[in-house]
Order: structure tokens, then C-alpha cells, then sequence
């Protein structure tokens, strides 16, 4: 008698894994409480706002290269709907499960009422660790997964974007499999794609970009600019790297850069352009010749004006977050900071400006690429950096004024206003039947 042939993978081991994010979701359930308490809401439409509208889950099986078969789990999670058709990532690392897709969608539906694009917010993951799998496994896997969930995406119903561990070329084989099972192209089922099938230019550095104009907004608002201030950035991924590279350009100094492998810290400043060189070579940020080793833990102690934690959830709690010296923690990643972690920044004067705001420029251009795509009309990579910019500066305004105004932090005041446009559109729709 033969066995079956179906495995599930082995996790490789630490440090190649970084560990798991844990409680992502009772984060996105506090930080949920806290706004619905402000705006005070009773407790069917606090329940409404904190349960998702739709979630899958599916089994991913692929063939490996080797002829082996082995079977991986994939989410979709919609939260909520209200103010237009879901919107968010697709993620593919080893720790994804349902409840932090869940917090990772609940997020996107704030992020898209903080900076107020006609989206819900929705996400996706599988559980697979992308560097172990060659190309032609992972186009199996993202075509196996999206025929999966293809009853609950589409253009007008929920739209997929770029993740950790996936890319633009991800999205083309979502787009793809989406289009070619529907009998035609339909390029407005995902966002993030390559230039070739209707991506927008700004897409790939439009989240980094985002964050340094919610970086400079927050300094200009205190009299200070973005020239000669210190930043730590800690990962070096799609949205890390572009920020640094993109602080460099505005005049900051990048003391310090991380990876998933170890940090470098250059006190007078990396040469970031050299060091995406070394990058390329070798694959981490570790042994760059311009800059002194430095563990993760160190860079996010530094003595900076500016850290730019853009890795993996709740690496800033009530541990870490007590031995931040950084006048700004600017949120590149979903989630960095837990409740714990903010009320420690709050108490050292630290001021957090919040994934909700600060990574939102990734949606925003998100959007112009899906408005470009339903209307088939292409605008300039100049006329999209000034709509990005201007969006991201308004958004920020809104956040402090409301922070001002109610004396609260500006991640309640970017909740308070996220939550409060998705309630708004939940009630002035009604409740069916
Ligand atoms: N994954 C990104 C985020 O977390 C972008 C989502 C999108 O563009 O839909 O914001």
C-alpha cells in the first residue's frame, strides 16, 4: 500500500524565521475599544465594527519541483465592506494565521477611512515561507490559492495589493489566474501590479514615500525639517528600504538599517545607494563595509530623532518600546506597537505616529492605479507623487487636528477618524432587512 504523499513543510529554524507576531489581533481589538469609547458607541455597533463581514479559508496544495505534494493554509479575511469593495494585501510568511489576517484586515478598514479612499478593508495570507520555494512553486501556489478564493475577489468586491513576501509579479499571476477564469483582462482585481499589465508608476515606493511626508509633516508642525534629522529604519524590505533611500534624498541622516539577519549603524550616515548595491550581492544589509554591526534590539534603542520600525508586528512592547530614545516612532509596518509598547512611548514622551496614517501610502496609490485601471487612463509618475503628497500631508493635518482637539495620541485620533467614517457609511446605508 502506497502512503499518501501529502506533507505539511517544515518550518525552517530561527533565524531565517523571524518569530511569531504575537497578538496582532487583541492589538487591533484594544486599539478598536479605546476609539470606540471616544465616540461612544454601544456595544451591537462596537461588535459590528470588530467582527469581519466574510473570511475563507482554504487548503493551498502544490506540487513541489521535486514531484512531492505538500499543503499549505490560505486566508482571505473581508472585515468590512460598508464604505466600498474590501482592500489589502496579500501576505506569504510562515506565521500567518487566521486571527492575525483578521487584524490585518480590521487595520486596512481604518487605513482606508483615515486617508479616506471608497474601500473597505480586507486581507489575505498563506503560511508558506517564500525563500524556501522556487519561482515556478510560488506562481503555483498564488494561482492554486486565488482560484480558492476566486468567488470572493474581483474588482468592484475586494482587491488584492502586495504583501510581505509577495511582489508585483505575485499580483500579475493573481491577475492572470483571476482573468483568464473570467474569460477576459481585468486589471482592476489587483493593485501593485508590473507596469506592463496596468500597474501605476510611484506604486513600488509609494508606501516609503508616504511615510516620509507623514515624517515631515509631523516635524514641520514643530518648526523642524526633514534636513539633518537622524533615522533608524529597521527592515529592509520593500517599504524600509525605499524609506531610507528616500530619507537620504530629503537631506535626513540614515544612522542605522536592519534586517531579518542582523543591523549596521553609521553614525554619520549610511550611503544607502551602495548599500542596496550590497544588498543585491549578498542578500542582507549585514557585513555592508560602511557601517559597525548592530543587533535589531540595539537599533531600536538609538539615540535618533526619527525610528521607522518597518519589519513584522509588536516588536515594540512594554519591553522594548522602554528603551526607545527616538523623539518619533513613524509606523512603516502593520502593527508594530502593542497597546502595552504605546503606553510606555506615550509615558517617555514619544510621539507615534501610526501605521494606520503613516503606511497608508501604499493603499493611496493602491487606489489611483484602480481609478487608472477602471477608467483606462494612465497618469504621470510626477502627477501621482503630487497626489500622494498631498494626500498623505491632508491625512496627517486631519489626525493631529483631531488629536488636538480631544487630547488623545494620534494613533486614537487616526482610529477615532477611521472608525468613525466606517460607522458613519454602516449606518446612513441601514441595517438589511
Ligand atoms: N499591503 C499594503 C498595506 O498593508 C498595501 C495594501 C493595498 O495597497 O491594498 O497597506
Amino acid at each position: 500500500m502506497t502512503t499518501s504523499s501529502i506533507t505539511t513543510p517544515e518550518l525552517p529554524d530561527a533565524p531565517s524565521v523571524p518569530p511569531r507576531p504575537a497578538g496582532a489581533l487583541a492589538t487591533a481589538h484594544e486599539q478598536l475599544a479605546t476609539a470606540v469609547e471616544h465616540l461612544g458607541y454601544d456595544e451591537g455597533l462596537h461588535r459590528m465594527l470588530a467582527t469581519p463581514r466574510r473570511e475563507i479559508h482554504v487548503a493551498v496544495p502544490l506540487r513541489r519541483d521535486s514531484g512531492e505534494t505538500v499543503l499549505f493554509h490560505g486566508f482571505r479575511v473581508q472585515h468590512n465592506v460598508s464604505r466600498g469593495p474590501g482592500k489589502g494585501g496579500l501576505r506569504y510568511h510562515p506565521s500567518v494565521d487566521i486571527d492575525e489576517v483578521r487584524a490585518l484586515a480590521m487595520w486596512m478598514t481604518w487605513k482606508c477611512g483615515v486617508v479616506d479612499l471608497p474601500y473597505g478593508g480586507a486581507k489575505g495570507g498563506v503560511a508558506i515561507d517564500p525563500r524556501e520555494y522556487s519561482t515556478s512553486e510560488l506562481e503555483r501556489v498564488t494561482r492554486r490559492y486565488t482560484s480558492e478564493i476566486m468567488p470572493m475577489i474581483g474588482p468592484d468586491t475586494d482587491i488584492m495589493a502586495p504583501d510581505m513576501g509577495t511582489d508585483s509579479q505575485t499580483m500579475a499571476w493573481v491577475m492572470d489566474t483571476y482573468s483568464v477564469n473570467r474569460g477576459h483582462t481585468i486589471p482592476a482585481v489587483v493593485t501593485g501590479k508590473p507596469l506592463a499589465v496596468g500597474g501605476s508608476l510611484g506604486r513600488g515606493t509609494a508606501t516609503s514615500a508616504g511615510i516620509v511626508h507623514v515624517t515631515a509633516a509631523a516635524l514641520e508642525e514643530v518648526g523642524e525639517k526633514l534636513d539633518g534629522v537622524s533615522v533608524a529604519v529597521q527592515g529592509f524590505g520593500k517599504v524600509g528600504s525605499h524609506a531610507a533611500a528616500l530619507f537620504a534624498a530629503r537631506g535626513a541622516r540614515v544612522a542605522a538599517v536592519s534586517d531579518q539577519y542582523g543591523g549596521i549603524r553609521a553614525d554619520t550616515g549610511i550611503d544607502v545607494d551602495r548599500l542596496f548595491a550590497h544588498v543585491a550581492a549578498t542578500g542582507s544589509v549585514v557585513g555592508f563595509d560602511g557601517a559597525d554591526p548592530i543587533s535589531n534590539a540595539e537599533l531600536l534603542a538609538l539615540d535618533v530623532d526619527v525610528l521607522v520600525p518597518a519589519a513584522v508586528e509588536g516588536v515594540l512592547d512594554e519591553v522594548t518600546a522602554g528603551r526607545v530614545r527616538a523623539r518619533y516612532v513613524v509606523e512603516g509596518a502593520n502593527g508594530p506597537t502593542t497597546t502595552a509598547g504605546d503606553r510606555v512611548l506615550a509615558k517617555n514622551g514619544v510621539t507615534v505616529v501610526p501605521d494606520v496614517l503613516a503606511n497608508a501610502g501604499g493603499v493611496v496609490v493602491s487606489y489611483f492605479e484602480w481609478v487608472q485601471a477602471n477608467q483606462t487612463y494612465w497618469w504621470t509618475e510626477h502627477e501621482i507623487a503630487e497626489k500622494l503628497e498631498h494626500r498623505m500631508t491632508t491625512s496627517y493635518h486631519e489626525v493631529s487636528a483631531m488629536a488636538r482637539a480631544h487630547g488623545v495620541s494620534l494613533r486614537d485620533a487616526a482610529l477615532i477618524i477611521g472608525v468613525k467614517r466606517t460607522a458613519d457609511a454602516h449606518e446612513i446605508r441601514g441595517l438589511y432587512p
